[in-house]
């Protein structure tokens, strides 16, 4: 079946006793047993939740793999992905990440043994290099936040299998909608649900995709062992977000390439950074993995102060961190969602103060353009 088809329909078959067409939210912690030994399939929430059974079926469904888990953030979701591994096991992973990642990997899981390098895995030779004997994951991003920069999946899939070990794309920017990295090479496939999937910012979650039964069967028993499960109410809400993704997602994509062109043409804007335009490094690439180039675009202004009389200016766009839902959102990543990366660091990386990002919403975008033109005519 098609794309929309199964986003509707996988995991959500009416309601066994009373028809519902819409999976109930099932909130309940615990399922009463007929005799010893006998049940229905449900013992304890902890464990597995209809509600949350019928999500991790739906977004397996979508990214293309046999196993889903969905967690209570995105960043439990790769906290449990990373307790796949053990002390002394070795990370490869991008040097741009999303700023509660880079976090977790270097002020918590350190403390436990995990070693860490950081490469630029938009240009892979530089990944290939930090391999190490105990090398046991490539973990990735693409594209990056706030750049754009696009990592090549199926070349970093072969790369990490010819070192023996595991590809994992943190797909939370394209969704599964415009990318699928599993099809790609990919192991692992970790989304915030927080983002596109829910796409209505009302909810925070995370989700594991992968198609391993070895990995499948381990992160099943993590997830239960841990136990940072999504609730049903939650995981309710994430169905029923999924159900619109891919009409949210073309008109995210529609309006996405139309303002990253306003942007482009605008005398006071310096560079923008979206992989559907032609003067996008990457661009061929984009094309090749994406199928869409998604909403999310940063631009430069030129200084922090200008960066500061554009987000003052805005009416319609929304000053606010998070992105993918259906309202704009703009930001500051030098001091938002990129405060914790030390200054040179940020340089490093490009990210500099005059740089804003805009999550693209589907309102009309003759009027997020003219939001914007104002609020760039105050530079
Ligand atoms: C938001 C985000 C996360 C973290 O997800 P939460 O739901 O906020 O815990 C991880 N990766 C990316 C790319 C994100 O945008």
């Amino acid at each position: 079946m098609g794309f929309s088809t199964d986003a509707i329909h996988v995991g959500q078959e009416p309601d066994p006793t009373t028809g519902a067409i819409i999976v109930p939210i099932y909130q309940t912690s615990t399922y009463v047993q007929e005799e010893l030994g006998k049940h229905k399939g449900y013992e304890y929430s902890r464990t597995s939740n209809p509600t949350r059974a019928a999500l991790e079926r739906n977004l397996a469904a979508l990214e293309g793999g046999r196993f889903g888990f969905a967690f209570a953030s995105g960043m439990a979701a790769i906290n449990a992905v990373m307790t796949l591994f053990k002390a002394g096991d070795h990370i490869i992973s991008a040097h741009n990440l999303y700023g509660g990642t880079f976090r977790l990997f270097e002020r918590v899981l350190k403390d436990f043994g995990l070693t860490f390098s950081y490469s630029d895995t938009a240009r892979l030779g530089q990944a290939e290099a930090a391999f190490q004997p105990n090398t046991r994951l490539l973990y990735v991003e693409t594209p990056t936040n706030p750049l754009m920069e696009i990592t090549d999946i199926a070349a970093a899939a072969s790369l990490a299998h010819r070192h023996g070990a595991l590809l994992a794309v943190d797909n939370t920017f394209m969704s599964p909608y415009f990318q699928r990295p599993l099809a790609l090479g990919a192991d692992i496939v970790l989304h915030s649900t927080t983002k596109y999937l829910n796409g209505h910012s009302d909810g925070v979650g995370g989700a594991v995709i992968l198609d391993d039964a070895r990995l499948g069967d381990r992160l099943k028993f993590i997830q239960n062992a841990a136990g940072a499960v999504l609730g049903p109410m939650d995981s309710w809400l994430v169905l029923r977000g999924v159900k619109t993704l891919a009409v949210r997602m073309s008109q995210h994509n529609e309006n996405g390439m139309a303002v990253a062109e306003f942007l482009a043409k605008h005398p006071k804007v310096k560079n923008v950074h979206y992989p559907g335009l032609p003067a996008h490094p990457q661009h061929a690439l984009a094309r090749k993995q994406m199928s869409g180039f998604g909403a999310m675009i940063s631009f430069e202004t030129g200084s922090l102060e200008n960066a500061k009389k554009v987000l003052k200016s805005v009416r319609l766009c929304s000053l606010a961190e998070s992105l993918g839902g259906v309202e704009t959102l703009i930001s500051h990543p030098a001091t938002m969602t990129h405060a914790s990366v030390p200054p040179e660091e940020r340089r490093r990386l490009g990210i500099t103060d005059g740089l804003v990002r805009i999550s693209v919403g589907i309102e009309d975008v003759e009027d997020l353009i003219a939001d914007l033109d104002h609020a760039l005519a105050s530079v």
